[in-house]
């Protein structure tokens, strides 16, 4: 079972219990690491009423300051003791790239220098963020560039969740929707993303609902388990780019252990125990998962479950070997899952003009970096 990876980055500079900010005037911690008792604690111990803690997490939250000057209902003492003590977190973008058909990418960095990825892509008066879990990635996908880059670290909740404010407030808009889909396997850093979930769903928080937010797996199969034990109705994608063990383990190598019938029987315990209906994540690629067998085995894998499977147009990355499956290919995929009732849609690519697909957008940063040395 893969572990839950801690975050590297997790306590802040110097500091110590949210107790010794009265009688220090160092910087103390990050409000968005704070539990809602540490936040609370720390407010009573300089002498502010309850009700404060509700104030200042709503401006940190639901309302996304920037800065200590914005919180305008508290005392300008208070905002000043807080600037002082505290830091606000946030992140700073370090790229962004804007498509044709709207959507956004950016590359944020947070306070120790990591940068992650996350996409913002519009429809109509709706906005779905794509966020990233983790700096980098250890599970080696062959049709990814953040796979081949390797791992720095698993990302804080705080983290995610800024990620999907960064964003909205880019648009100047409400997001609709979240999808967990960027770079990392979300179930390798299983506990910061639930934290970060939670936060988005609340109503103290960013009031997206439940359903719309979906955690997309590699098939991790324990944490499925797990995940299906949750009380919310969150929503569960898993990347399955294949029904045959071979091909999915030389195109996942990092799920390789947990096999298709060990996945097939948890997703089948996850549709029973929720009642929810799980995506299916498939990338179609031209002679690797697109024959005449693997569309068998697919439709083989899903019949009589309860499943949607997205077909995804690959990326035509420039340098890779892997070259997207035509839409003639992927109208025969749909049509033949069809024929054993199991809904799929081609799911448009968007941002095909950026560097939309997982990585990319890094890689590129990093490498322009490097020759500019
Ligand atoms: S596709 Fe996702 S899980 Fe696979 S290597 Fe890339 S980031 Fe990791």
């Amino acid at each position: 079972m893969l572990s839950n990876e801690q975050n590297a980055s997790g306590s802040a500079e110097g500091t110590p219990s949210a107790d010794s900010p009265t009688t220090s005037t160092k910087r103390v911690r990050d409000l968005h690491e704070m539990t809602h008792d540490e936040l609370a604690e720390l407010l009573s111990s300089l002498g502010q009423p309850s009700f404060r803690t509700k104030q200042v997490e709503e401006w940190i939250w639901t309302r996304h300051a920037m800065s200590f000057d914005e919180m305008t209902n508290l005392p300008a003492d208070l905002r000043g003791t807080l600037a002082e003590i505290c830091s606000l977190g946030g992140s700073e973008e370090i790229a962004k790239q804007v498509s044709r058909d709207g959507s956004r990418k950016y590359l944020l960095r947070f306070a120790d220098g990591v940068a992650v990825e996350c996409v913002g892509m519009p429809t109509g008066n709706r906005l779905a963020v794509c966020v990233s879990t983790q700096a980098g990635c250890r599970m080696g996908c062959v049709f990814c560039a953040t796979g081949a880059n390797g791992f720095t670290r698993s990302l804080r909740s705080d983290e995610i969740y800024e990620q999907v404010m960064y964003v909205g407030d880019d648009f100047a808009t409400r997001v609709t929707s979240v999808v967990f889909m960027g770079q990392g396997e979300p179930f390798a850093n299983y506990d910061q993303v639930l934290e970060a979930l939670r936060r988005l769903n609340s109503p103290m928080g960013a009031g997206i609902g439940a359903r719309h937010l979906t955690v997309s797996t590699c098939g991790v199969v324990p944490m499925i388990r797990r995940f299906a034990q949750e009380p919310e109705q969150f929503t569960l994608a898993v990347s399955l780019h294949s029904a045959i063990q071979q091909t999915r383990n030389y195109l996942m190598p990092g799920v390789h252990k947990y096999s298709l019938a060990r996945l097939h029987d948890a997703m089948a315990d996850y549709v029973e125990r929720t009642g929810r209906r799980p995506t299916y994540e498939y990338a179609l690629i031209a002679g690797v998962n697109d024959t005449e067998n693997e569309l068998e085995a697919l439709m083989a894998f899903c019949q009589g479950t309860l499943a949607h499977v997205n077909l995804i147009q690959l990326n035509d990355c420039p340098g890779s070997r892997l070259k997207p499956s035509t839409q003639e290919r992927a109208e025969q995929f749909v049509h033949g899952l069809g024929s054993v009732g199991v809904e799929a849609t081609i799911r448009n690519s968007r941002g095909a003009d950026i560097d939309a697909a997982c990585g990319q957008l890094k890689q590129r940063h990093e490498n322009k970096g490097k020759r500019s040395r």
